[in-house]
């Protein structure tokens, strides 16, 4: 217990994988307060105590020294893409604030994780972004990250799709249904230029709600409808709705044409547009971010209980199970994460709207990566695969399928590295063997949340809040109306300039 309690009263470390940070002065400003049942052996530990500020009970209040300087600290609970570009905006706009970023987690990344498989940087978490994702763009080409361009040739790719009966060419079936190409890429066309005239208002602005933003370019027309609705009695049949996009809407975001239809719009924009990644991974953007900013980072720090006191905030966390909680003061605390997996308390205020409370899919939960021969032919039924090694296979959602979409990747060594997203633990049921010859690895990744629901969303209450209260922000109501890196970037950059405004 000593040894945890001492390392917890050195100064924090200020980036990740800075295994000397712990051994060097800090500029940290953090109030720390440690909860102990011997008080008295711990007091031997703390004979740098600058402050006992309220010894009730068994509770040692200790102040390291940032707190003294008087700067404004900011605390960021998650280092995802949001938590880690709202820490770097920060570092920008209001260079004399100190920021300490606490993540649950061992690593920053959240959603974005990137492991080697099969001798390739493969990615288990978020892959990708567009064209028209032009503000994560930026911030990659600020950091000087090399970015990837898988091009696109604009037409929609011919996906294979499998409904348990039969196999499903796309671009065979927009082959026959001309008009419904046109019809998608221009309400495409629309939607990107409804977008772009949102980013414009938000290049150097904010916006305090989400209704607000949405209304800026015209984006809400395309949040109050679903994708059924929206290409009702329009030359996209039902069938190019089924098998071209809501299929491409269970990879990328789990749900389907029940869905707002802002949702299946940026699904086409990521099929008919060049599609980048960083070096390395997205991952990398989130590491470089957290490093850029500065932040005082405190891996494996979970947080549970945000208290108003009179002027300021205690953020109650946890480092392990068997640890006593630890207490950071906060002028002002960011909510990087989707509150409805945080487990998060709120005491001494009542936040405003965190409801309405969302579901979030259970689509697919696990992304796998597979070292395999082939797929075997035989799973299909005897229905053969055109063309005969697919480079992507879709399953539809009445197929009955514990799988959303299978993608093959590069090959070495006669083997072929496959990426399949699920919804199943599939090893467990011998399913690999089943779907694939000649196995030789796998990996896989579960995630507790993927991506929340999104139906369409008729009036302007229908959101999460960002200004929770005066001086507590939260990151994660946007993913309301998608859930994407991109979104994550500019919901953070969003906060991180209210904040300037206001301290
Ligand atoms: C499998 C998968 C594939 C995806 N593919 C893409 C894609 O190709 N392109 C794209 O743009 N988007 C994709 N996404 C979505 C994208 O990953 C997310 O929208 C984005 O990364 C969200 O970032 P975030 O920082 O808001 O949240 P998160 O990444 O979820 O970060 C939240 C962080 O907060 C931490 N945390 C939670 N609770 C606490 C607590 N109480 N105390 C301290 N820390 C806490 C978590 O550990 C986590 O690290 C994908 C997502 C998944 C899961």
């Amino acid at each position: 217990m000593y040894t945890n309690l001492r390392r917890e009263f050195f100064p924090m470390p200020r980036c990740i994988g800075d295994k000397n940070a712990a051994s060097r002065p800090s500029a940290s400003l953090a109030l720390v307060e440690l909860c102990c049942s011997q008080s008295s052996e711990m007091a031997v530990y703390f004979r740098r105590l600058k402050q006992s500020r309220s010894l009730h009970g068994h509770t040692l209040v200790v102040e390291t020294d940032s707190t003294m300087s008087g700067s404004p600290h900011v605390v960021i609970v998650g280092a995802g893409m949001g938590g880690a570009t709202c820490a770097y905006y920060l570092r920008k706009e209001l260079p004399g604030v100190t920021v300490t970023v606490l993540e649950a987690r061992d690593r920053v990344g959240g959603r974005t994780k990137d492991i080697t498989f099969w001798g390739s940087t493969v990615n288990m978490g978020a892959a990708l972004f567009n064209t028209e994702q032009r503000n994560i763009a930026a911030l990659a080409k600020e950091l000087n990250l090399k970015i990837h361009c898988f091009k696109r040739s604009g037409d929609f790719p011919d996906n294979t799709i499998w409904d348990g009966r039969e196999i499903v060419q796309t671009g065979k079936l927009l082959s026959i249904e001309p008009e419904a190409d046109a019809k998608m890429r221009q309400s495409l066309k629309e939607f990107l230029s409804a977008l772009e005239a949102t980013y414009q208002k938000y290049d150097n602005g904010t916006f305090r709600s989400i209704p607000e933003f949405l209304a800026a370019g015209g984006l809400e027309a395309y949040t109050r409808q679903s994708v059924e609705e929206f290409f009702c009695d329009t030359p996209v049949s039902k069938r190019v709705q089924k098998y071209v996009i809501e299929t491409v809407m269970r990879e990328f975001f789990g749900q389907g044409l029940e869905s707002s239809v802002a949702l299946a719009m940026i699904c086409l924009a990521g099929v008919y547009q060049d599609a980048f990644k960083t070096e390395g991974g997205m991952s990398q953007l989130v590491k470089t971010l957290i490093e850029s900013s500065g932040c005082n980072l405190h891996l494996n720090s979970s947080v549970s209980l945000v208290r108003k006191m009179e002027d300021q905030f205690e953020v109650w966390y946890s480092q392990r199970e068997a640890e006593p909680k630890l207490k950071i003061s906060a002028d002002t605390i960011v909510i990087a994460s989707p509150l409805e997996w945080a487990g998060i308390e709120f005491e001494g205020f009542i936040p405003a709207i965190v409801q309405p409370k969302r579901e979030w899919e259970r689509v697919y939960m696990y992304v796998s990566k597979v070292a395999a021969k082939s797929i075997r032919k035989s799973y299909f039924k005897g229905v053969s695969l055109s063309p005969d090694n697919p480079s992507c296979i879709y399953t539809t959602s009445d197929a009955s399928q514990p799988w959303v979409a299978l993608r093959s990747r590069d090959s070495s060594e006669g083997y072929n590295s496959y990426s399949i997203f699920h919804s199943e633990d599939i090893a467990e049921e011998g399913f690999l063997d089943q779907l694939f010859e000649g196995v030789r690895d796998f990996k896989s990744e579960r995630w507790d949340y993927v991506h929340p629901v999104c139906p369409p969303v008729r009036g302007s209450d229908g959101y999460q809040s960002i200004i929770l209260a005066d001086g507590l922000y939260y990151l994660n109501g946007l993913e309301s109306v998608a859930s994407q890196m991109e979104i994550a970037v500019v919901s953070g950059r969003n906060i991180a300039r209210l904040i300037s405004k206001e301290l």
